[in-house]
């Protein structure tokens, strides 16, 4: 499968403290002479873009929290042979960001939310901000994006109980509620691992609830999500089944951490240093012979090699 798409994570930080992500209290935070600066960012992307990728989607982090995002985003935009740029974001400072964001060109967002109700939000994330979220979806959803996506994490006994709620969304609102199993990346995930809510759990909940899913074709930017719809709805539903369905078959995707680093596969332990090459003065064909490298580790990656075994999400971007 060819690779055509890039997440960057623009920054390690993250103004939540999600009960299966990175804890806040890790061993510290990347040193700000560590973390890519703008021009290297857009530098690197460019150089993916050469390399076949079409599409790009900052995350983090929480991706809002790097300085002069907006600035950012017009210069990734600008990068000849990029058809589409994304973002993921918790949604706390989108309200006040949406609006400049896509006037930047900014083409879709995603934003990560796994309940409608604050005492929830205060135990998942450890703040309050649920109005904040929720103020910075019907932002986004004003704001004429392409797309606006919801991410759900499902965990049994934590938030289970509201996939009718988040069904529903999709019905009221044109948007893409897309319901994604946990993933064991790190000790917290492990530690949660009992709460796994599988795609057949969740599918089979929203089918007692809320009716029928009819199911529809998948196209581009959908990712390894499988789509449905319920009937009259103005949005769709998404099933991503990192656990009980592998997808490496269709994965078309490489990382680039806030650092530099470049992961072929979410958990191949090989890693890439792309800061070093770029801080060095390499020529872009420099750029463009590593990056050929890098994918062809990729190509070569089986699900059944070895793995990274722990991953942070905060530093990769989910
Ligand atoms: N801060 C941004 C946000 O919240 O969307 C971007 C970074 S966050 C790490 C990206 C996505 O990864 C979120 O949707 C989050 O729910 C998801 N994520 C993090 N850890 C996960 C895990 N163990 N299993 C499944 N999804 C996870």
């Amino acid at each position: 499968m060819a690779v055509e798409y890039l997440r960057i994570s623009l920054t390690d930080r993250c103004n939540l403290n999600c009960i299966y992500c990175t804890p806040m209290e890790k061993s510290g935070f990347l040193k700000h002479e560590d973390l890519l600066r703008h021009e290297e960012i857009a530098r690197a992307a460019a150089a993916f873009v050469r390399a076949g990728v079409k599409k790009i989607r900052l995350t983090g982090g929480e991706p809002l929290l790097k300085k002069n995002v907006v600035e950012l985003v017009r210069l990734i935009k600008a990068i000849p042979g990029l058809e589409e740029l994304a973002l993921t974001t918790n949604g706390l400072l989108l309200a006040g960001l949406a609006e400049g964001l896509r006037s930047a060109g900014l083409d879709r967002v995603n934003i990560s939310v796994d309940t409608l109700k604050e005492e929830t939000f205060k135990k998942i994330t450890g703040s309050p901000g649920f109005p904040k979220v929720w103020n910075g979806i019907q932002t986004a959803l004003a704001a004429n994006y392409t797309k606006v996506k919801l991410n759900v994490v499902i965990m049994k006994g934590i938030n289970d109980l509201e996939i009718p709620d988040f069904a529903k969304l999709s019905v009221d609102y044109p948007l893409d509620v897309r319901f994604i199993e946990l993933y064991n990346t790190n000790n917290r995930s492990y530690k949660l691992s009992g709460t796994l809510f599988t795609t057949e759990e969740t599918k089979k909940r929203i089918a007692e609830t809320m009716g029928a899913l009819a199911e529809v074709p998948a196209g581009r930017g959908d990712g390894p999500a499988r789509l449905y719809t319920l009937l009259g709805a103005k949005g769709r539903i998404g099933f991503i089944s990192g656990r009980s369905d592998y997808f490496c078959g269709t994965c078309d995707r490489v990382r680039l951490d806030c650092a530099g680093k470049v992961y072929p596969c979410l958990f191949s332990p090989a890693t890439h240093d792309l800061r070093e090459l770029l801080r060095s003065g390499a020529p872009d064909a420099a750029l463009d012979d590593y990056l050929k490298k890098v994918f062809l580790v990729k190509s070569n990656y089986k699900k059944d090699s070895p793995s990274a075994g722990h991953i942070e999400m905060s530093s990769i971007g989910g």
